[in-house]
């Protein structure tokens, strides 16, 4: 093992878990290998086959990924290729089966199509693994659910005896048992590292999508080019990605653009440019993803909330992979949150709804806490953590908390009055003191708040509920693609002990509207 290591990568010692996952796999086990992106999980799968002289075949989502690998492997004097759903490659699949490859990777569309006859003849070949990628896309409950992923283990009756080892940097416990359910893994070895990326720094910042947040992004981004170091924008739009990307030339930064709507040509040269230092930052759409192996990124900026905090931990683990300080911040608008209603609606059931909602709802968590950021995404990841972290703005910062003791007595006292039945936009209007239909017909118009709230506008007393569900005063459940608001227990004492002194850190939102109506 060390010797295939040496020859073919030039590294003189295994990382964390790789020794021990390698191992199960030559011992013909299966395995689960979850661990942080950049940890070194491929060398899991491309050690055996060197080392046992069969093919290991990989299935993965992406041919820019597979290109990737592939070409980074022949250059290394590894015999690999790759089985996409389209193109024509006869001739890969029958060298393939007569056993010429060391490391084969396909989609898993090829995978579940090819015929039994393939595999029969690639298994008298040799082969010592299947390896499935990215194994999070398995599951409903991942952030990137692919149908065909879930047909893989229609494989096992094709390959009996060959050990399937699912790899993945972000799963949730949920996400763990779906993979080892559906790829019917036979008590598998587990590995899980640890998420912990301590060189990466974490920080949120509320924005409202106007041009003086986006001057402090270039601001940010100006500094870190300053010192050499790139960056890469993630905008959840290619509206966004064009906007931004305008403001950082007008700004005078060289920057790159990238998004789904561009041709592959532009988008092959944009990446390449940006690899090769040539220009300093990347404003992308989450398309610009797997497989950017460059390990300086310096930092990753998230200009808008990602739907879940898988993909946020995933983009933002695309920097720092040298090891060297870095930073992650992430912008939000409150906006963002409610995007969850637009991939509801292509949702198809009830528990994809759900997963949609609860996903939403763990990343606006996130960006409204308090409290230490690496903690919660570690907890998140299941991982517990005794000690804040010392390297999050929550750590560091020091709060401009204030005394919101009043007024969310006033939302809590109302949103219990109405039940607990509704989403934020009820209690809202009761406390706005409207009149609308619906909430005259449930006589919330005799209600003691009625009308109390309109020192402040509706998306301020929003943007207050959502600080209180961060800080956990109030619960927020998904009910089949809708978000109901109720006082939580924590909520609940508040308003028996009187309203005690709460402090809180007001959103930029909060303060932009106090702003506009004190003038
Ligand atoms: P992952 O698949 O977990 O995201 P990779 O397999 O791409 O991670 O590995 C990340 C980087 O670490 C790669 O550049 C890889 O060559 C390097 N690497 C992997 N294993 C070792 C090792 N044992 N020693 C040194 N570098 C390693
Ligand atoms: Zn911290």
């Amino acid at each position: 093992m060390e010797a295939a290591l040496k020859t073919y990568f030039g590294y003189t010692g295994f990382r964390p878990y790789q020794r021990e996952i390698i191992q199960k796999i030559m011992e013909g086990r299966d395995g689960l290998v979850v661990m942080a992106t950049g940890s070194g999980k491929s060398m899991c799968y491309q050690i055996p086959p060197l080392v046992a002289k069969k093919t290991a075949v990989v299935v993965s989502p992406l041919l820019s990924l597979m290109q990737d690998q592939v070409m980074s492997l022949q250059q290394r004097g590894v015999k690999s290729d790759y089985l996409g759903s389209t193109q024509m490659n006869s001739s890969v699949a029958s060298e393939a089966e007569k056993g010429l490859y060391d490391v084969l990777y396909m989609t898993p569309e090829k995978a579940i199509s090819l015929p039994s006859r393939f595999w029969s003849n690639l298994q008298a070949s040799g082969i010592c693994l299947l390896a499935i990628d990215e194994a999070h896309c398995i599951s409903e409950w991942g952030h990137d659910f692919r149908p065909e992923y879930k047909q893989l283990h229609s494989l096992r009756d094709h390959l009996v005896g060959v050990p399937f080892v699912a790899l993945t940097a972000t799963a949730t416990k949920r996400v763990r048992g779906d993979i080892a359910t559906s790829l019917n893994l036979s008590s598998p070895h587990i590995a899980i590292g640890s998420f912990d990326r301590p060189n990466l720094f974490y920080g949120v910042k509320s924005m409202q999508r106007s041009m003086s947040f986006i001057s402090e992004l270039v601001k940010d981004v100006s500094d870190t080019c300053t010192v050499g170091g790139s960056t890469i924008i993630y905008c959840t739009t290619i509206r966004d990605t064009e906007q931004v990307h305008e403001a950082m030339i007008a700004a005078g930064i060289k920057a790159n653009i990238y998004h789904g709507k561009m041709g592959n040509k532009a988008r092959e040269e944009s990446h390449r440019s940006f690899v090769r230092d040539e220009v300093l930052v990347m404003v992308a759409t989450i398309a610009f993803g797997m497989g950017i192996d460059k390990p300086d990124i310096r930092s990753v900026i998230h200009y808008g909330c990602p739907k879940s905090l898988e993909s946020y931990y995933q983009e933002s683990g695309r920097c720092g992979r040298d090891g060297l300080p870095s930073v992650c911040w992430l912008y939000y608008q409150r906006g963002d949150f409610g995007k969850a209603d637009f991939y509801c609606s292509e949702a198809t059931n009830a528990t994809q709804r759900n997963a949609i909602i609860d996903s939403f709802m763990a990343a606006q968590k996130y960006c409204l806490l308090g409290t230490c950021r690496r903690k919660s995404l570690l907890q998140y990841f299941g991982e517990e953590c005794a000690t804040d972290c010392g390297n999050c703005d929550n750590c560091k910062s020091t709060k401009t908390e204030r005394d919101l003791s009043k007024e969310s007595f006033l939302l809590l006292s109302c949103i219990k009055s109405c039940g607990g039945r509704w989403g934020l936009n009820m209690p809202v209007d009761v406390l706005r003191g409207s009149r609308v239909k619906k909430l005259v017909e449930k006589n919330y118009d005799k209600l003691p708040m009625h009308a109390r709230g309109k020192d402040y506008p509706p998306n301020w007393w929003k943007a207050l509920g959502g600080l209180l569900i961060a800080h956990g005063y109030l619960k927020e459940t998904a009910n089949d693609g809708y978000r109901l608001v109720s006082v939580s227990p924590k909520g609940a004492k508040f308003l028996s002990d009187g309203g005690t002194p709460l402090f809180l850190q007001p959103t930029a939102e909060m303060i932009e509207l106090e702003d506009h109506g004190s003038s």
